[in-house]
């Protein structure tokens, strides 16, 4: 099949190298579609097929308003070739490529874009963009990041990514209700934090008379894991210096995770952390138990407003990181300024320049604010030059991204999210705790999302899982006390190294160093 895919894509190629040879010498109505001025890409209405289902939960509907909309402005319309009840994201994909069937359009993740794209599944874009993409050619030469992120380690881009808007995504909450009841401060560094959820866990601020307090809580293992950023470890990839690393491979996890383990025996962290799930916020604050959390600032900061009948007095408000055990202040999540959602072109599909123009009307002012905010009239209203949402958008009974999504809007295909789609509706003290975070300049600078070559593919796919699981084990043995991690530490970085965390490690730093040179 591999070889089937690269002969096809070089007749296609040579097509699409003539026409736009053409094109340049005697056209120069690129941005304008079909010349006659209208925004229309084809004469005639064209239909192009799409392969889209992400994240489990989202795929094409054909019925979708916003892309309707578009069919409306540029003449093409796209038809989705997944089931709406298919719930593996995986799976459809592989199902889709093993039967070298291919839609016009694949709607996938980065890394299958570039795993395929190097095979010769999707079409090198690179020309395409410079003939026929002024809005995609332009942010990519502003944006010189972005679009390193879209290159393949071939040095061809096989697609184009969704881009996201704002920075900020986790922060530290804390019971303001609470400290204020105990006469305690905003806890300002690690050893302050600790004696706030001690007290929190002794003096009794929901005022039962029971001493059930759950000071630290989160909803699901990684935040807790993450409270190791206080003392000084990171739990995930990053880059110091040049050199990538893994910090639940870092020497200094140890250390971290035997203090951990003692917030833990000490009853500082929910006993229940490793079982208590996605509820933990609704249980633990609705029933004024919790005192402290790591979490998503938007979704976070509504619980006040929630609550306020079932818990009088309830102030969860974001804090500061405390600083560390070096006196730093900072946040490791962040996020990803370029997205893993990506769309490309694939061989099989008979009107790639018209695709790649399609593509760019969604980076055109157009698109932008069509795939950013829905309908004029419907779902918006220009006031002042800025689209506000109506009514039925901002106080239906959905929020306003599943309203959004339900007739094809903040889709993530390759188009530039705009913040001020999530700044209208988002609680003020998110936005607070945004800008606390952001302008104090808190955020651990992120780790890239990297794109692979087939060797180093295949190290991943062979290694990674294996090692994950085994980090993941140790994690919970530790945590929960039924291994001490300061004795078994040695034997858990010798049975990675078996395992091939070194091999994996050197194919990020290969990738890494790529990136960087690209
Ligand atoms: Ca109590």
């Amino acid at each position: 099949m591999k070889k089937n895919w690269k002969k096809v894509c070089g007749l296609i190629l040579a097509g699409i190298l003539g026409i736009g040879i053409l094109s340049a010498c005697g056209d120069a109505q690129q941005t304008a579609g079909n010349g006659d001025g209208s925004g229309k890409i084809t004469k005639d209405p064209l239909e192009l097929t799409i392969h889209l289902h992400y994240w489990d939960t989202t795929a094409f509907d054909d019925n979708w308003e916003v892309f309707q909309k578009a069919g409306d402005i540029t003449n093409i319309y796209l038809k989705g070739t997944v089931s709406k009840s298919a719930t593996d994201s995986k799976q459809v994909f592989n199902l889709m490529m093993a039967s070298g069937d291919l839609p016009d359009i694949i709607h996938t993740t980065k890394d299958n874009v570039v795993k395929y794209g190097t095979e010769g599944a999707f079409i090198p874009l690179n020309d395409l963009i410079e003939e026929y993409a002024p809005n995609i050619k332009q942010f990519l030469d502003e944006n010189p990041e972005a679009r390193k992120h879209m290159t393949a380690p071939d040095g061809n881009i096989y697609g184009i990514s969704f881009i996201p808007a704002g920075k900020v995504s986790m922060g530290y909450f804390i019971r303001q209700d609470w400290l204020d009841k105990l006469g305690l401060e905003v806890p300002k560094t690690v050893d302050e934090f600790k004696a706030v959820l001690k007290a929190f866990k002794e003096q009794d601020p929901n005022g039962n008379g029971l001493q059930d307090e759950i000071p630290f809580f989160a909803k699901n293992k990684e935040e807790a894991i993450r409270i190791i950023n206080l003392f000084g470890g990171r739990t995930d990839w990053y880059a110091e210096d040049g050199v990538v690393h893994y910090g639940l491979y870092d020497p200094e996890y140890k250390d971290c995770m035997v203090e951990l383990a003692q917030w833990y025996k000490e009853g500082l962290i929910d006993a229940e952390i490793f079982t208590r799930g996605t509820k933990a916020r609704d249980e633990l604050l609705g029933g004024n138990l919790g005192g402290a959390t790591h979490d998503w600032m938007g979704s976070t900061a509504v619980y006040n407003d929630q609550l306020k009948e079932k818990v009088p007095g309830i102030n969860f408000v974001p804090i500061a990181p405390p600083a560390d055990v070096n006196g730093k202040v900072w946040e490791e999540e962040s996020r990803p300024q370029y997205g893993e959602n990506t769309w490309g072109i694939s061989m099989s599909n008979k009107h790639p320049e018209e695709t790649m123009q399609y593509f760019d009307f969604w980076f055109g002012e157009v698109g932008t604010k069509l795939m950013n905010f829905g309908i004029e009239g419907e779902d918006y209203t220009m006031q002042d030059g800025k689209p506000v949402f109506t009514d039925a958008i901002l106080h239906g009974d959905k929020s306003v991204l599943d309203a959004l999504v339900e007739k094809g809007g903040q889709i993530e295909i390759g188009f530039r999210q705009d913040f001020w789609y999530e700044e209208q509706w988002l609680p003020q003290m998110a936005k607070d705790g945004m800008k606390l975070y952001e302008e104090n300049g808190y955020l651990a600078e992120p780790f890239p999302m990297l794109s692979h070559t087939p060797e180093e593919m295949k190290v991943i796919e062979e290694k990674w899982p294996a090692i994950e699981t085994y980090i993941q084990e140790c994690q919970q043995k530790w945590l929960l006390g039924a291994e001490d991690p300061g004795a078994s530490f040695d034997t858990y970085i010798e049975k990675l190294k078996s395992m091939g965390m070194d091999e994996v490690l050197q194919v990020y730093q290969a990738a890494y160093d790529r990136y960087q040179n690209q």
